[in-house]
């Protein structure tokens, strides 16, 4: 049995189907389908992304039997347009296109007016009565035949196009007589001969050699970056589509075009695109004649709707039916050909987040869609583009340096080049920008303090970057562009800007622009269209989602941004403040019990006070603090000048702070002393933190508030420690209970971040009323690999063909995964329902793995404030794709 290669269309019938997108690739599926809605569509044939992958595996070579439905499929095409491929009365010309399952734009080639030579363009003149329009078309089939199929340098064939205009004293193609056009396809014709790459006369060989050319360039280099990028597999292959060709070429009663059924960038309801008329398409996206408005509008410019009434009419009807149709907004392309409208394109648009938004609610009132089908029309990685400050559109800008992207949005301030002198300025009311070489953790403060950060060097899970994400404050990172002078405070480019403390520097996070001067910013709305799909969101989503937070500020916003709680509250960034860090480092150094309860009693008051503001602005939520959690030895001060001042700070000899702290060195801090086990080695520290949550739990009650404390222990890897720990608490906890004559509830449970505590999880859930799931450290100590680490040899990995976990990759993809539902089985087995299932690493804030998350039957999700919207919208549609019975 023959395979089927080719899919013909044409005439309101198809052979394909909108649905049958992988196999004829997303061009040909919806050029299938538009014959099925009854548009107008030049008859062609789709040629399968199967004999792309034959022709890869069988040493680029085709199917015997392809060409034989080759011809069947251009006799189909004959026969419906009334023309004849490689005929001399009445030619019939065809355009060959690539056609992936996704659009890659500008990645493949197309042939254009195929089915040109010597003969038939001679009678191409005499059935269209029109001898320019066919030498233009032929000067162009012999350019584009010569670059894409023959690999010419087109820059050939273009400096004699140029020269030629030159010579005549023409300022624009449409100049070009017939004549000329003559003459040019005798030059081009020499240039052909000259580098040995003359085009084929016969036109069936150029069809042949043509759908070579396609299929040759999905392995094209810039085809293959551009899969690796956005993640497309390469088996996947490309189909090739043969379509009749029409001219809008042929006279001012023709046109070609491109349009959006509604705003791509805003999303309002209106139609909206452009054309040119006497053009073919490739005349609209190279720009040389600026095109017209379809629909009238002020910009002068005469519209499709003035201009040609009737056409404009039966585009409305496309649109109507298209959207209708596909319940989407499309983005088409059309050409008129002697006052004839013909289809050549549909496809969903691209937009923008807001648009995005707007559409899928408007859709809704319009009964195009559900609130479940809307909620899947908005990317919920997209909505981060729509929760910062963006720079304004309309404003001037000089991009004097790139970066990575690190983390979005938009910021702007003056510039300073340290921790300190941000949060210096920032408390005098400045708006600074933080450049730095690098960042480290004794940055947080300023970076926190700072409208955005630049860093020189580092990747996008560099500190920089993953701090900054979590802040939701904009950073461009590893600018190879610049390089920073801390001594003289400034910041030089390569291409000759200089940056000086104070000046104004504006940066785009989403795009990894460094800009000098202030560009003006506009803010986001999160009421409107945002504010109702947010409500439809809540309303269907099954997991609980909250924030990760411990400073007022973070906790307001993710109240803002509709977080249900706080999964996490990490305490040690609260003993990062100048104010504090003292009191810490003296906790730490103390060669005794005695000297560590005195530190800590100077540091229960700080904690307390900011456990009650947590509690405060979380009323009636769950808050989930963790006891502390890394190794000691970070908060201790590395420059001279700091392990001074904090010797004169604890009246000890710097000797004293220097001896201290290399005891504390470890050789792999990231799995020693930390976590629970400093509960267990110092379980005073432990007694100081139940006591500030507890107390602060108790004011709180007092004073109204509704407080629902949950105690979390870091780092465990058995029951037996959290039982430890846990006796710690109750304990701490009943002696306060004692003293005061009050009572809270609380609940003790615990991270579950190694692997471990994974494989021991129903044990480990004896003694707990709640997990939560470390997935950045239960990743890394899967894997073996630091976050850094992995950032910086995935690229190496990749290239060797051996996938290595992104950071930010969903965990599904992870194979920790795997762990993570095993543990979830076990602690099910457990304690069946009464065992909160939380997950707080930075997936919790990741689309993809928060489908995975809800799929497993995990109760909340927990990320940075800026993550909270993006995780409910991921939640909604988790749910909506996997309903939960
Ligand atoms: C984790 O490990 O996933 C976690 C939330 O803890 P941290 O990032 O503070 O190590
Ligand atoms: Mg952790």
């Amino acid at each position: 049995m023959s395979n089927k290669w080719v899919y013909t269309f044409g005439n309101g019938a198809a052979e394909g189907r909108a649905d049958m997108r992988n196999l004829l690739g997303g061009k040909g599926a919806n050029l299938a389908e538009m014959n099925l809605v009854g548009l107008p569509v030049p008859a062609g044939f789709t040629v399968t992304t199967e004999v792309c992958t034959y022709y890869y595996d069988n040493n680029q070579t085709y199917p015997a039997d392809l060409m034989e439905q080759v011809e069947a499929g251009i006799k189909h095409i004959e026969n419906i347009m009334g023309k004849k491929f490689a005929d001399m009365d009445n030619p019939l010309l065809v355009s060959v296109r690539s056609g992936a399952r996704v659009s890659m734009p500008g990645m493949m080639d197309t042939v254009l007016n195929l089915g040109l030579n010597d003969e038939t363009v001679k009678a191409l003149a005499k059935s269209s009565n029109n001898e320019r329009f066919a030498y233009d078309s032929y000067r162009r089939f012999i350019m584009m035949f010569s670059d894409v199929v023959l690999g010419a340098d087109i820059d050939l064939f273009e400096h004699t196009l140029e020269k030629m205009k030159e010579d005549k004293g023409y300022k624009v193609d449409t100049e070009l007589t017939a004549d000329d056009l003559k003459e040019l396809v005798e030059q081009f014709k020499e240039i052909g001969v000259k580098i040995g790459k003359v085009f084929p006369q016969d036109p069936w060989e150029q069809l042949k050699l043509g759908i070579g050319a396609v299929f040759g360039s999905w392995m094209s280099k810039k085809a293959i970056t551009y899969r690796k990028i956005n993640n497309i597999p390469g088996d996947w292959g490309t189909a090739v589509n043969v379509q009749a060709m029409v001219f809008g070429n042929s006279g001012d009663d023709s046109a070609t075009g491109v349009c959006f059924s509604r705003d791509p960038a805003t999303g309002e309801n209106k139609y909206y695109g452009e054309y040119l008329i006497n053009a073919q398409g490739e005349d609209v996206v190279a720009g040389i004649r600026t095109p017209q408005p379809m629909s009238k509008d002020d910009s002068g410019r005469v519209s499709l709707e003035e201009s040609m009434p009737e056409v404009y009419k039966d585009l409305c009807d496309v649109r109507e039916k298209l959207e209708k149709h596909y319940k989407d907004m499309q983005d088409m392309e059309f050409t008129i050909e002697h006052g004839k409208l013909w289809m050549l394109q549909c496809r969903n648009g691209k937009r923008t987040a807001a648009a995005a938004v707007r559409m899928a609610v408007e859709m809704v009132d319009e009964g195009l869609l559900t609130k479940e089908e809307a909620i899947l029309r908005v990317g919920a990685d997209q909505l981060n583009h729509l929760l910062h400050p963006m720079l304004d559109p309309k404003a001037d800008k000089k991009v004097i340096a790139t970066g990575l992207p690190a983390s979005p949005g938009a910021a702007v301030g003056q510039a300073v080049f340290n921790a300190e002198d941000a949060e210096k300025w920032a408390s005098e009311g400045k708006k600074v920008m933080l450049i730095r070489v690098e960042t480290s953790p004794e940055d947080i403060a300023g970076m926190n303090a700072a409208q955005g950060v630049i860093t020189a060097r580092g990747g996008m899970t560099s500190h920089a970057a993953v701090v900054a994400r979590g802040m939701g404050t904009p950073c461009v990172s590893g600018s190879p562009d610049i390089k920073i002078d801390y001594e003289s405070k400034t910041l030089k480019t390569t291409s000759g800007a200089v940056i000086h403390e104070g000046d104004w520097v504006s940066i785009d996070g989403a795009r990894g622009e460094i800009i000098e001067g202030a560009v003006p910013t506009v803010s986001v709305e999160m009421t409107g269209n945002f504010g109702t799909l947010m409500k439809w969101v809540d309303e269907i989503k099954t997991l609980t989602v909250k924030a990760n937070a411990e400073t007022p500020k973070d906790a307001k916003q993710a109240r803002e941004f509709g977080a249900e709680g706080i999964g996490l509250a990490r305490t040690e960034h609260m003993f990062f403040d100048p104010s504090r860090i003292q009191d810490m480092r003296e906790m730490i150094l103390a060669d005794d019990v005695e000297g560590r309860r005195a530190a800590l009693a100077k540091l229960l008051p700080y904690q307390k006070a900011d456990f009650v503001e947590l509690f405060k602005i979380m009323d009636g939520l769950p808050v989930t603090i963790r006891l502390i959690d890394p190794p000691l030895h970070e908060f201790l001060p590395h420059t001279e000048e700091d392990i001074a001042a904090l010797a004169a700070h604890i009246g000890k000899s710097v000797e004293f702070v220097k001896q201290r702290s290399e005891a504390l060195k470890e050789q792999n801090p990231m799995l020693g002393h930390r976590g629970c086990r400093l509960a267990i080695t110092y379980p005073e520290i432990c007694e100081m933190q139940t006591r500030a949550i507890l107390s602060a739990a108790l004011e709180c009650k007092n004073a109204g508030v509704i407080v629902h404390p949950e105690i979390e222990v870091p780092l465990v890897g058995s029951k037996k420690e959290v039982d430890i720990v846990k006796a710690v608490i109750d304990a701490t906890a009943e002696s306060l209970f004692a003293e005061t004559g009050a009572r809270v509830d609380y609940t003790v449970g615990s991270m579950i971040e190694l692997p471990r505590a994974a494989l021991l999880a129903n044990e480990i859930a004896e003694s707990c009323e709640f997990f939560e799931f470390g997935t950045n450290d239960l990743t890394q100590t899967t894997l073996g690999m630091s976050r850094d680490d992995t950032g910086k040899i995935l690229d190496e990995y990749r290239a060797r063909g051996v996938y290595v976990a992104d950071p930010f990759a969903s965990v599904d993809q992870l194979g920790v995964g795997l762990l993570i539902k095993d543990a979830v089985a076990k602690a099910r087995a457990t304690k069946g329902d009464k065992i909160h299932l939380g997950v707080c690493g930075e997936h919790g804030g990741d689309p993809d793995s928060i489908e995975f998350f809800h799929k497993c039957g995990f109760n909340s999700v927990s990320c940075s404030p800026f993550r909270v919207p993006i995780a409910r919208l991921a939640a909604a549609q988790a749910a909506v794709k996997f309903p939960r019975n």
